[in-house]
């Protein structure tokens, strides 16, 4: 079983998929743009920048799904944890808006990726539900539901889908995947497009914002994105 973050959980979505090969950078390589850390955020870079033209590396220290992405809940959601009163009183109406517009159109990327490449990731659309915990005051889900309302979300009132006390919120539309299968397909389609991921090495120190240390192997970059 594939250990945790912490080697002492074990993660479902590892242990339910299959694994690309991989192998560690041996020489010198140049490319457009090198990114670092192949967990969904570098992967998906690395696949928007190749459709766009750009030569990329992808540098990982680890296994291909050695970051967080394996110990996922696999919520993919714009209802954040942070909740929208508190986004809209620190960024303000528009911030907040923006943030449940910017989430929603990654999900959404997601999906047309998977579509797109093939990608059998087990994605699915399906509603997520928020409920009071024990500590919350018997109003902050009525300001929950008016503040993901200001922000854009389609949200309702609902009965608990399981057991729990009162009323809770329901936003249909969110979704959920396999992390682990849905980076698997996002490898081998950036892969296809030229991209180069090397698993097993790490980039041990920054030169200045175009070159790397040499210990990477990883001579020269146009640019260097970072997503660790
Ligand atoms: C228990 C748990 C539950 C979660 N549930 C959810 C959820 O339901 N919904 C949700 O949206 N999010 C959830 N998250 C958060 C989500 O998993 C992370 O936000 C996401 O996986 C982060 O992806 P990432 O690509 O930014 O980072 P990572 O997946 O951590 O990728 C970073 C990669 O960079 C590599 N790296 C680091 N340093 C270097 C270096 N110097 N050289 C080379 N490589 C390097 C690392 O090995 C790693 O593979 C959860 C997280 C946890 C732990």
């Amino acid at each position: 079983m594939a250990q945790g973050l912490t080697g002492s959980n074990r993660s479902l979505w590892i242990n339910t998929a299959q694994r690309n090969p991989t192998k560690a950078l041996e020489k010198s390589a140049e490319a457009d743009v090198c990114i670092v850390g192949a967990g969904i955020a570098g992967m998906s870079a690395a696949y928007q920048l190749a459709r766009e033209g750009k030569s990329v590396i992808v540098l990982e220290k680890g296994a291909l799904d050695s970051g967080e992405a394996p110990f996922t809940s696999a919520h993919l959601s714009n209802v954040l944890d942070t909740g929208y009163k508190k986004i809209a009183q620190m960024h303000g109406e528009d911030g907040a808006r923006n943030a449940a517009e910017s989430h929603a159109t990654a999900i959404s990327e997601i999906e047309t990726i998977a579509a797109r490449e093939g990608i059998d990731c087990e994605f699915k659309r399906t509603a997520g539900y928020l409920f009071m915990a024990e500590d919350d005051s018997a109003d902050s889900l009525e300001e929950e539901f008016e503040a993901s309302r200001t922000a854009g979300l389609a949200v309702e009132w609902s009965a608990p889908p399981i057991q729990a006390t009162g009323e809770c919120l329901r936003f249909p539309g969110q979704a959920q995947f396999h992390p682990v299968k849905f980076l698997a397909g996002l490898d081998v389609a950036s892969q296809t497009l030229g991209a180069k991921l090397y698993s097993h090495t790490e980039l041990d120190a920054w030169i200045n914002r175009r070159n790397v240390a040499p210990r990477s192997g990883l001579r020269k970059g146009k640019s260097v994105g970072r997503a660790v």
